[in-house]
């Protein structure tokens, strides 16, 4: 008997959600042999998704640097000294010139992102502005502006929003190596808030940030037993930026991150899953494991943020490589 026969768990169902992955169930994912491991993942990925089909986000910083929060792996964090200079918050017209041209480009969703812990009244205003502008130019749209109120999220969802991005970042006792600035209940907090407005809700979380395995294993744990599943999940790599706590982290194997992809995609069937920041240093092959296990979202653009993301022309020649086409909204 195989060690995948053998172990200690129900099957996934092959596709079918469920919200009550216990740790042990998805440290044995993480153990299985490789192979098994991209079998499973790549069964229920085509169980639920067509396998060919990649979903294309674009994302703007829309407010970058000065953030008070001290995210160990964020340039943009006013603790950290890094370079990124402190902005304004763009105009709306500038913001909606920026969707035209990702729409131009083959975007279907236009996420935007603001460096704040959370938005201020006035500026929440202006973000309205920016999705219904969005909205009208037939894009999905996505913001991640930090913790929300129960208020802030309806207004939101007024103003047309689609998704709201707010990552878990890791599992719950690795937490607080990485952030101090607030805990992890205000993360469910404001995921609470946004799924209650009925918002999308895009959260997942970053690796290679020294959580060791049983921080990935708790990271999707705890995703997958929330309430309703992400609809979106995105993995990170860490990129590792100058200046941060995080810098000279150790670098995680590839393959432990194809690993994590592959889980995420079991324990959460029918999430988009995202190939989200790091793919600047990810070799093609690396990029081409994450989709075969499951991935079918990637972030497209030159920049990240403020940090580097591989070029579009680059993108659509791999895409075409590994015969994959993006998703149509
Ligand atoms: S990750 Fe977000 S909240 Fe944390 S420091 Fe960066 S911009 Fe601020």
């Amino acid at each position: 008997m195989s060690l995948a026969q053998a172990l200690p768990f129900p099957d996934t169902g092959l596709g079918q959600a469920r919200h009550d992955w216990t740790r042990a169930e998805v440290r044995a994912l993480f153990a299985l042999p490789f192979s098994d491991l991209m079998f499973r993942a790549a069964s229920v990925h085509r169980q639920n998704f067509d396998p060919t089909e990649v979903q294309i986000s674009t994302l703007l910083s829309i407010k970058t640097g000065g953030c008070p929060e001290d995210c160990a792996y964020c340039p943009q964090s006013a603790q950290y000294d890094t370079g990124v200079k402190a902005e304004k918050l763009m105009e709306v017209e500038k913001v909606l010139a920026e969707a035209r041209a990702a729409k131009a480009s083959g975007a279907s969703r236009f996420c935007m992102g603001a460096a704040w812990r959370s938005p201020k009244e006035r500026d929440l205003e202006t973000v309205c502005a920016m999705v219904e502008g969005v909205k009208a130019l037939g894009m999905e749209t996505c913001l991640t502006l930090g913790m929300l109120t129960g208020d802030q999220a309806l207004r939101l969802k007024q103003s047309g929003l689609d998704y709201y991005n707010h990552n878990l970042d890791t599992a719950p006792e690795f937490y607080g190596s990485i952030i101090t600035t607030r805990c992890y209940q205000d993360r469910l907090d404001t995921l609470e808030h946004v799924r209650a407005a009925g918002i999308n809700v895009c959260s997942g979380g970053i690796v290679g940030m020294g959580e060791g395995l049983e921080g990935r294993v708790g990271m999707i744990a705890t995703l997958a037993s929330l309430p309703e599943h992400p609809q979106s999940v995105p993995i990170n790599m860490l990129v590792q930026v100058e200046g941060t706590p995080l810098a000279n982290a150790a670098k995680l194997d590839p393959l432990d991150f194809v690993r994590t992809i592959a889980v995420a995609r079991i324990c959460m069937p029918a999430s988009v899953v995202r190939l989200s920041a790091g793919r600047e240093d990810m070799s093609e092959e690396t990029q081409a494991l994450c989709f075969l296990a499951g991935a079918n979202s990637i972030f497209y653009g030159p920049k990240l943020l403020t940090t580097p993301n591989p070029g579009r022309d680059h993108d659509m020649v791999l895409l075409d490589k590994l015969g994959l086409r993006a998703m149509e909204r």
